[in-house]
């Protein structure tokens, strides 16, 4: 197994209150890990800080073998999606999924290559010339997908990117972010606070409370073996 993100030791206050406490986790390369967990028990803290978003209390995060504790987020070789779509508003689509690239000076044949397999990818060559207000939510967040998809990193990071959408929406994009990390086999870590998004997205799932992981396994294991009543409580069968 070779390790994607490699967290150790993790902790975050804010002032004195602890977020994040001693929190370790490893995420194989290509794996699908979800962070579930009721709100505020610290998943989009985890993420901001593997992210590089936030900077850590105490612990270090390698991704790929390297430390990146102190590095710039843009030098991590993360991609990551909100679950506020974050769009710059007066940009085109294609715009939108360019500018990284650009402002990183990209040659503009490869920037074009990179949008133009994105846009494929998810289907959303139809929508390169709008602007973000002409599009839907699902449509939003299709780009805010495609954004990270370009930067051709290995570890995308998804903090409750759906959470915004109706129903019918959120079941057709989470069966397209299944499909799209079968095709493209990256690393995902994943947030979510939906007991269905966890158990058919992952391949293991990490169930928070207050900072601290409670269980890490496959969704059948949490569901059939919850290790305590938190567990089964949020997930786990009635037993
Ligand atoms: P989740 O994503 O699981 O809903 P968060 O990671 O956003 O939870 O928040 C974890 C805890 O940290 C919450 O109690 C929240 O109020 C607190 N918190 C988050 N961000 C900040 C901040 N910038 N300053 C102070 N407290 C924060
Ligand atoms: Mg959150």
């Amino acid at each position: 197994m070779t390790t994607s993100v490699s967290i150790k030791d993790l902790s975050l206050s804010f002032g004195n209150v602890k977020v994040l406490e001693s929190l370790d986790l490893e995420v194989a390369q290509g794996e699908f890990i979800v962070l579930l967990g009721p709100s505020g028990c610290g998943k989009s803290t985890l993420l901001n800080c593997i992210a590089g978003l936030l900077d850590v209390s105490d612990g270090q995060i390698f991704i790929s073998g390297k430390n990146v504790t102190w590095d710039e987020p843009k030098d991590r070789g993360i991609g990551m999606v909100f679950q506020s779509y974050a769009l710059y508003p007066q940009m085109t689509v294609e715009k939108n999924l360019s500018f990284g690239l650009r402002v990183a000076r990209m040659p503009k044949a490869e920037v074009d290559a990179r949008v133009k397999r994105a846009s494929e990818i998810l289907q959303i060559e139809p929508l390169l010339q709008r602007k973000p207000v002409e599009l839907s939510g699902g449509q939003r967040q299709r780009v805010a997908i495609g954004r990270a998809l370009v930067r051709d990193v290995d570890v995308f990071l998804f903090d409750e990117p759906l959470s915004n959408l109706d129903a019918k929406l959120r079941n057709d994009l989470r069966i397209e972010i299944k499909r799209l990390h079968a095709r493209l086999k990256n690393t995902m870590i994943y947030v979510t606070h939906d007991q269905i998004e966890a158990m058919t997205l992952a391949d293991r799932i990490a169930i928070m409370k207050n900072g601290v992981i409670q269980q890490l396994a496959d969704p059948h294991t949490i569901y059939n073996k919850p290790v305590n009543l938190f567990v089964a409580g949020f997930i786990g069968s009635p037993s």
